[in-house]
């Protein structure tokens, strides 16, 4: 869907550009950039005012290759995320847009809350849709050698939207890797899914609310979106659970869910037994336990977090009138990635291989930090906790 450029060409080209790019070779990259464009059928005069005028942004690179010093915990995603004033703006909006949601629930059969959710996660409804040019930011980056073909791609995506719409340049910004407008779409996904929603001839995703919201809709019937099905739930569990059946390898149906014990949060049985739903314990067992269903998985094609989509679905539920977090997620600080490769390094010592360590928590790391907390005798959920950092003597 994203690169339909002949490798060749992204050969040729990426051989030109090095890793640090000087004046020169920008302008030596621009030009390939240039002849990539003619052979996707671009117009010299798109060309000329696009990549003609285009401008290296070297902060582009910086934030791209800024690796995080710490992975946030749960608790500070979620808190900072799902907010008392996120909620009740999304409640104010879902009212003053409601005739416009309820259509857009009769045709892609994504619910209004839902929307109002990702407008509130990616863009606080609208009011920070980011404010580089996108041009230069994609331009940079595809002259960049590490991901240039991906951005190459992306690039190519928004001259065509340019030259569809008749965008001004100057008006297509977005964040420092080229998502543009009140949904936070890449061009691509802009080009690709992109609705025209009030009717005036272009889809504007960044002064049009009524475009913005139907792409959003058509992103999410596209991406598989279950019409009349929840995006999952918090649920709890029994004082026995066997943690081994945490994350996406142990996805089972409901009616199996419901035979270990696992009832919805408030109390009550679980419903729909030929569902299938994957359980996730973003905080370790004794955060609060949820249940991903189909749109649960459709949440993370549009972003590929466990934090991201289980944010979704709880604003979705509240902005829709629904409680808090049954158990709230236990206070932590933010992991250095440091204190994790140590982690690693321990695990490793120990025996239990985790692969090198890159202050990374993976799959492999949960699986083999695992298998030690059941060594000693700790809830084997995967964790990093501050007992599981004792016991193998990590600070
Ligand atoms: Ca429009």
């Amino acid at each position: 869907m994203i690169n339909k450029i002949p490798l060749a060409s992204i050969l040729l080209f990426s051989s030109l550009c090095t890793p640090i790019v000087l004046a020169d070779d920008f302008a030596s990259c621009v030009l390939e950039l240039k002849t990539i464009a003619k052979k996707e059928g671009l117009s010299t005069d798109t060309i000329e005012n696009t990549l003609g005028e285009v401008n290296y942004v070297a902060r582009v690179i910086e934030l791209d290759k800024k690796q995080p010093e710490f992975s946030q915990t749960f608790d500070n995603y979620f808190s900072l995320r799902v907010t008392d004033k996120r909620i009740k703006e999304g409640r104010r909006l879902l009212q003053e847009h409601h005739e416009l949601l309820s259509k857009l629930t009769e045709q892609y059969g994504v619910p209004a809350q839902y929307l109002m959710a990702f407008w509130g996660l990616e863009t606080n409804f609208g009011s920070y849709k980011g404010k580089m040019p996108v041009l230069d930011s994609l331009a940079t980056l595809a002259c960049d050698p590490r991901r240039s073909q991906y951005f190459t791609g992306e690039l190519m995506k928004a001259l065509q939207l340019k030259e569809t719409y008749q965008f001004d340049a100057s008006t297509m910004v977005g964040s420092w890797a080229g998502a543009m407008g009140h949904t936070q779409f890449m061009p691509s996904a802009y080009a690709d899914y992109a609705v025209d929603g009030d009717g005036d001839g272009k889809a504007d995703l960044w002064n049009s609310t009524v475009d913005a919201l139907t792409s959003a809709a058509n992103f999410l019937q596209q991406l598989g979106w279950q019409r009349n099905e929840r995006w999952g739930r918090e649920v709890t569990l029994p004082k026995d659970f066997s943690y081994e059946y945490v994350g996406k390898n142990h996805e089972q149906s409901l009616i199996k869910w419901a035979e270990l014990g696992v009832m919805k949060n408030n109390g009550k049985s679980l419903s729909t037994p030929d569902m299938s739903a994957t359980l996730y314990l973003p905080a370790g067992y004794q955060g609060p336990a949820f249940l991903g269903y189909k749109n649960f998985d459709v949440i993370m094609r549009w972003n590929r977090s466990i934090f991201y989509a289980i944010a979704v679905g709880h604003l979705a539920d509240r902005i829709n009138g629904g409680v808090s977090l049954t158990v709230a997620p236990p206070k932590q600080d933010n992991l250095s990635r440091d204190r994790v490769k140590s982690l690693q390094a321990k695990l490793n010592e120990k025996g239990f291989d985790v692969g090198k360590p890159d202050g990374i928590l993976g799959t492999n790391s949960k699986l083999g930090l695992r298998a030690f907390q059941r060594t000693v005798g700790l809830v084997a959920d995967g964790f990093p906790s501050e007992a599981s950092f004792d016991a193998l003597g990590v600070q």
